[in-house]
Formats: structure tokens, C-alpha cells, sequence
């Protein structure tokens, strides 16, 4: 089990504002939202970054992503549309080391991103 706190929050050790679960992810919002919707998707499987993604987690980060579509959806934001992404280590900003898909929407995105 990891004891980041995204591992405390899929196992309820921690509260979260939980807007989706099933038996192998938990999505919650960002506590410091950077868009008006900002949602993050969380394995309960603890792998701490994208590196660390093995073969077998194939279907698991397939479902990461229809989970987020999901999301989006009943968010109100799949039409006027979203990002997704995933910091992977320090030079990215990832500050939490357990795997998480940012859902970010409800207002326009600049690219490049910073
Ligand atoms: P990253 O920089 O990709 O590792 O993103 C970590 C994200 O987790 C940041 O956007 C934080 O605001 C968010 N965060 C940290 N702690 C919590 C928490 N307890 N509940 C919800 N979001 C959190």
C-alpha cells in the first residue's frame, strides 16, 4: 500500500472530494484548482510515476483515460473541451509520487504550457 498521500486518499485515510471510484481507480478534485475544473485520477495501484508503468498496467491506464473522458462528460466539459496530463518527476513539477491524471477544463488552455 503507499503512503503518499493519494494512497491515503484511494484507501480513505484522508478525505478527499471524491467525484468518481470503482474498484481500481479514485478521482477527486485538485485542492489547489488551476481551471475551473480540475480534477485528478489516481490507480489505487501505487505506482509512483509514469517511468515506473509496466506492460501489465496496460489496461489499468487505458481505463485511466476512459475514466477521464467519463469525467469530462459529467463534468459539462467534454464538449467546449479539456486537458489531460501527467507530470513525470522533478523537471515536470510532479510532487506527488503516486500516478495521477490531471483533468483540467472550463476555460481556455495556453499551449505551450509553462
Ligand atoms: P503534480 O504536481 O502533478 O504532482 O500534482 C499534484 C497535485 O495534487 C497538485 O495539483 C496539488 O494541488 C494536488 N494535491 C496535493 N494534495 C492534495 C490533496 N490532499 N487533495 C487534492 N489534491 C491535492
Amino acid at each position: 500500500m503507499s503512503d503518499t498521500i493519494f494512497g491515503k486518499i484511494a484507501n480513505g485515510e484522508i478525505s478527499a472530494d471524491i467525484v468518481y471510484e470503482d474498484e481500481n481507480l479514485v478521482a477527486f478534485r485538485d485542492l489547489h484548482p488551476q481551471a475551473p475544473t480540475h480534477i485528478l485520477v489516481i490507480p489505487r495501484k501505487p505506482i509512483p510515476t509514469l517511468n515506473a508503468v509496466q506492460p501489465e498496467d496496460a489496461e489499468l491506464i487505458g481505463k485511466l483515460f476512459l475514466a477521464a473522458a467519463k469525467i469530462a462528460e459529467q463534468e459539462g466539459i467534454a464538449r467546449s473541451g479539456y486537458r489531460t496530463l501527467i507530470n513525470c518527476n522533478a523537471a515536470a513539477g510532479q510532487t506527488v509520487y503516486h500516478l495521477h491524471l490531471h483533468i483540467l477544463g472550463g476555460r481556455q488552455m495556453q499551449w505551450p504550457p509553462g
